[in-house]
């Protein structure tokens, strides 16, 4: 059923080597691969569609626009949003956050005001808001986890006021690959009258996301996390809270007309979609969804779990290994240092060996003075990673550790 040779083989860079060694790709929470058929979509529009959409009568232009569109469509049924209106087209999630956290203080909050985020966020989820902080008078709240890297629901329950006004979450962590009980953080939320916005950045490739079973209220990612390209990511928000908000930046798009005396605003998406948006993206974003869904969410999400019971077992036979998070509901990343080896170090020696890991704080500085540390090594998993090259990485930690004795 799950054919991981076959699979590979439709990711050409994992054939390649480094130093002389065979590639082992553990940076996938960073960036994941592209299957051939996201490359080659974007050389196939590029040679034979290439025109700018929405504005042009010509042929290539609609044909242009009609997939892009269509793509939007393919956004929109992936994560089951009920209308295309809902689906806006942004560089990913960095600035979907940001057109959130802009838009909503402006038109939503008051000085005084607070939005909720955790102790486990992406720098992302924490500087958007704490402009908005600093411009608005608005203050966030933060809800403090255990030392297994779960989120203490009653504590988060303790935070509502009646200041309150967004609760902004990762469904997955970037560093402890902790799942959240976002439906359940999302629950108790809605009974304060609290919209809330989730950080679906390392959810999106691993998980089945159902924004309407989830009743999300914002759900943003990134194309490229999800063996998409870079450059393009979504913002999906409930089509009454994006009617809510202002226009983020202005240009062409998003406009009905422009005069001097008054401009009037284009309908949902277009209101947050100024300038030339990312068509080829879109595109060869919407190829890639496709590609994980025909491979089906749940088949890979099976897949992952069973490999990361797997490596989070080996790489605790391995002496002076320290695992950071340790929750119930995890994902496959395994952030980790071993004895005093500095992380940098590790990740050094690691990558001599052919082994792609990342070291530091994995831009969550706030996490890591929770956790009393630095950094870290983190390994994390794709839909194409093999137990042979978790056999790979533990052989390789040992190695370096024997190094230092
Ligand atoms: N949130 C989380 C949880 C992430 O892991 C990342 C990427 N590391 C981001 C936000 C930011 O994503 P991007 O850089 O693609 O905008």
């Amino acid at each position: 059923m799950y054919d991981i040779n076959r699979i590979r083989e439709d990711f050409p860079i994992l054939g390649r080597e480094v130093y002389g060694k065979p590639l082992v790709y553990l940076d996938n929470g960073a960036t994941t691969q592209k299957p051939r058929c996201v490359v080659e979509s974007i050389a196939d529009e590029y040679y034979s569609v290439n025109a700018n959409v929405h504005r042009g009568v010509h042929f290539l232009s609609q044909q242009a626009t009609n997939l892009h569109e269509a793509s939007r469509e393919t956004v929109r049924r992936f994560i089951n949003a009920r209308s295309i209106s809902e689906i806006v087209f942004t560089r990913g999630t960095t600035e979907s956050i940001n057109l959130v956290a802009s838009t909503f203080a402006d038109s939503q909050m008051k000085e005084g005001d607070e939005v909720i985020v955790s102790v486990m966020e992406h720098h992302s989820n924490i500087v958007s808001w704490q402009l908005q902080a600093a411009r608005k008078g608005i203050r966030l709240r933060i809800i403090p986890m255990n030392d297994r890297g779960e989120l203490l629901m009653d504590e988060y329950e303790r935070l509502f006021s009646p200041k309150t006004k967004l609760v902004s979450v990762a469904h997955v962590s970037n560093v402890l690959g902790t799942i959240n009980p976002v439906e359940r953080i999302i629950e108790i939320a809605h009974a304060h009258g609290v919209p809330v916005l989730i950080d679906g950045a390392q959810s999106i490739p691993h998980l089945k996301v159902d924004v309407q079973a989830l009743d999300a209220d914002f759900y943003v990612f990134s194309g490229h996390k999800v063996y998409g390209p870079t450059g393009i990511g979504v913002l999906y928000g409930k089509e009454n809270w994006l009617d809510k908000l202002p226009p983020y930046q202005g240009g062409g798009e998003m406009i009905q007309s422009v005069s001097f005396e008054k401009t009037t605003f284009n309908e949902l998406p277009f209101k947050f979609e100024a300038g030339t948006p990312d068509y080829i993206g879109s595109t060869a974003l919407a190829k890639a969804l496709d590609y994980v869904s025909a491979l089906g969410m749940d088949s890979i999400a099976a897949y992952e779990h069973e490999l990361t019971v797997y490596a989070t077992q080996r790489m605790k036979e391995i002496p002076g290994m320290r695992i950071f998070g340790e929750a119930e509901h995890k994902g496959g990343v395994i952030s980790f240092l071993v004895g005093d080896i500095h992380h940098f170090d590790m990740g050094t020696l690691l990558d001599r060996l052919g082994i792609a890991v990342r070291t530091g704080h994995h831009c969550a500085e706030p996490l890591m003075r929770r956790l009393g540390i630095e950094g870290t090594v983190r390994a994390s998993l794709g839909l194409y990673s093999t137990r042979e090259e978790i056999d790979t990485l533990v052989a390789g930690i040992e190695r370096v550790s024997k190094m230092f004795g």
